[in-house]
Order: C-alpha cells, then sequence, then structure tokens
C-alpha cells in the first residue's frame, strides 16, 4: 500500500487508529505542542487574529475556527486572551475541524457546547468571514513518497517481509504532480506530496479571498520538500515509523509551498515561529508573568519561553504561513 494509506489507517482507522483512540498529548503522553508548553503561544495567536479582525473592520459575525485543535488548549487560550477586544467574542461562531471523538471530547469539556465541529475544512461555512489558526495539523496528513529516477519517479510502498511490515518500491512512473521537481532534483533524491494538504489550503483560502479574515498555520517543515521526514514518536522517543501502527505518532515535515501555491488568491507569507512570537511581544509578556513566579514554576516558565523562540529548539524549525486578502493589510507579525 502507498505510505498515505498507511498512516491514514494507523493515524485514524476507527477502531485502531492512534488519533482515535486516545489524547496522545502533555508529558504522560506521546509528544507535546506548543499550546501545550506555555499559555503565551495562544495569546499571541489570540491577539494577532483579534487585532486581524479589527483591521478588517470588526466584521460581525465571523467564523472562528481552528483544524485539529488536540485537547482545545490552542483556542482555550485564544478565547481567554481575546476577553477584553471589545466585540470579538460576541461576533465569533466557534468551528473545529477534528477526526477524532476521543478529542472531540476533549474540546468539548473545554470549549463547551457552543462549538460546532467538522470533519473536514471544506465543510467550514462559506458564508462570513474565516479567522483560522492550524498548529501541527498540517503535518499528520498522510504524505506520498518518491523516489527519483531518471525522468519518472517509483512510489515507495509499505508491504510484508515474512510477517514483518517494510518498505519497498513501485515501478518508475511519469508523475504529473511533480513535474516542477524534474529540475531541482536528482536520480535518488526522494520527495513528499501530502495529497490532502492543498484541498485544504484551497477551501480555507477560497473563504478568506471572498469574505474576508485570516489564516495562520503554524508546523515544523520548509519552504519545499527534499528528504525521507517521515516519523513516528512514542512516549517522546523516536521509533520506526513501521514498527507500531496504531501505537505511535504518525508525522511528516510540511512542504509550505505547496500550500501557498494552494491560495493563488489569497497573500501568503513563511516566518520562522520564534521571529513570528518576538514580533507579537512575547518576550514583554513573559517577563510579566514572570514577575508572580519564583522557584521551579519561574524556571519551567523561562524555558518554556525558550523552547518556544529559540532558534535550536522551536524557534526556526517550525514555521508559519499566514493567508489574508489581498486587499487587507497582513496580519501582525507578517509585515515585510
Ligand atoms: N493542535 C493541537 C493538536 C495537534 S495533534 C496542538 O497543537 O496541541 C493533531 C491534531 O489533528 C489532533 O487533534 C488530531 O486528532 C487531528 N487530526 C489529525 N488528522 C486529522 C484529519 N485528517 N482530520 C481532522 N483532524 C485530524
Amino acid at each position: 500500500m502507498r505510505i498515505s494509506e498507511f498512516m491514514s489507517e494507523a493515524l485514524l482507522n476507527p477502531t485502531h487508529g492512534y488519533y482515535t483512540t486516545r489524547d496522545p498529548l502533555g508529558a504522560e503522553g506521546d509528544f507535546t505542542t506548543a499550546p501545550e508548553i506555555s499559555q503565551m503561544f495562544g495569546e499571541m495567536i489570540g491577539l494577532c487574529l483579534a487585532q486581524t479582525w479589527i483591521d478588517q473592520g470588526r466584521p460581525h459575525p465571523f467564523t472562528l475556527a481552528e483544524l485539529g485543535p488536540g485537547r482545545g488548549t490552542l483556542m482555550a487560550d485564544i478565547l481567554r486572551a481575546t476577553r477584553a477586544v471589545p466585540g470579538f467574542r460576541e461576533a465569533a461562531n466557534l468551528h473545529l475541524v477534528e477526526a477524532s471523538p476521543t478529542l472531540r471530547d476533549a474540546q468539548k469539556r473545554r470549549l463547551g457546547d457552543a462549538t460546532r465541529w467538522h470533519d473536514s475544512a471544506e465543510s467550514l461555512p462559506d458564508d462570513a468571514p474565516l479567522f483560522l489558526v492550524a498548529n501541527e495539523f498540517f503535518d499528520a496528513l498522510p504524505i506520498r513518497q518518491f523516489l527519483r529516477s531518471g525522468p519518472g519517479w517509483a512510489e515507495r510502498l509499505v508491504g510484508l517481509e515474512g510477517d514483518r511490515l517494510a518498505f519497498g518500491l513501485g515501478e518508475v512512473l511519469a508523475q504529473p504532480a511533480l513535474k516542477h521537481r524534474l529540475a531541482d532534483t536528482q536520480e535518488g533524491d526522494l520527495v513528499e506530496l501530502s495529497p490532502q494538504a492543498a484541498p485544504i489550503m484551497a477551501a480555507i483560502g477560497a473563504r478568506i479571498e471572498a469574505h474576508g479574515g485570516a489564516a495562520i498555520v503554524i508546523d515544523y517543515g520548509g519552504w519545499r520538500s527534499l528528504g525521507d521526514t517521515l516519523q513516528a514518536l512514542r512516549a517522546h522517543e523516536k521509533v520506526a515509523p513501521l514498527d507500531a501502527p496504531g501505537q505511535a505518532d504518525l508525522t511528516a515535515h510540511v512542504d509550505f509551498e505547496a500550500l501557498a501555491k494552494a491560495t493563488p488568491s489569497a497573500h501568503s507569507k513563511l516566518i520562522s515561529q520564534g521571529v513570528f512570537l518576538e514580533r507579537l511581544g512575547i518576550t514583554p509578556r513573559a517577563r510579566t508573568l514572570a514577575q508572580n513566579l519564583s522557584g521551579a514554576a519561574l524556571e519551567s516558565h523561562i524555558a518554556a519561553h525558550r523552547r518556544l523562540t529559540h532558534p535550536d529548539e522551536m524557534g526556526n524549525l517550525f514555521k508559519t504561513l499566514a493567508v489574508y486578502p489581498t486587499t487587507a493589510p497582513p496580519p501582525p507579525g507578517f509585515e515585510a
């Protein structure tokens, strides 16, 4: 089978899937994410979205949406941080895109019943401005991998070797979707393609261009994929991707070029998470919060700030992409 089929089954199979059967986040889980590391992450994103909403004339009503909200922590912090922005909360209708019933329950406990859930971004409302955030969502989408062979590509596949899962290669074929990669790859290079990412981004971009709003996408990855980035994490340790299907988180780096190119009608810019958060004022905010802390709590707060922003930690690996209407100013942090 294709790696994308393996990933879909391993992550979202209704009875055995990794996301469908558990809450994988936090210290006791398999991995942690920026909103779980510090409340400051959601506060910065919330104020960024609220300022963008003000800059676009405070539309009422609007859709406030998140893709893959996990435990609902990021959205809870966004809602808390924007409480002081007159009219924002009253105008917001909350919509979450979440595939896992387990995590939907966690989100409901955190965010309440006034929330609507969707299986996919394509069914988000298409009649109001859309203000959307997605943190570590696109890295969980299934990818396909291709090995360059002459003017064609051999797809990397998952099969059986005895009774163990193993990688193999399909036959060499032309891949129209990879035509633009013939110029910048060499024999034996590996490239990745996420079949669902571009259609999701296109649906979001079309709503934003038609009705206003903005999307902020944060994830690890870069501009244009090159090399094998498929990875599995279990209990915060890397494991072999095929070893424990349904028991480990499977992700791949996000190809932001593919996301940006899916929204031709919207402006897009890519900056690192560290620069983005610094521009939004995370350091003054961290100092304010630090005034009420001491001892171990202060140390862990300082470590969290470093982890989110420092180039050796998440600051550089994670990138931020904004999508906003061609007629609107960029969201704060994305100015040239
Ligand atoms: N954004 C959260 C969680 C990231 S984990 C945070 O930063 O903490 C990935 C999230 O995306 C989980 O909520 C998972 O259930 C969801 N998800 C993964 N694949 C999905 C898909 N194809 N459709 C909808 N949600 C998906």
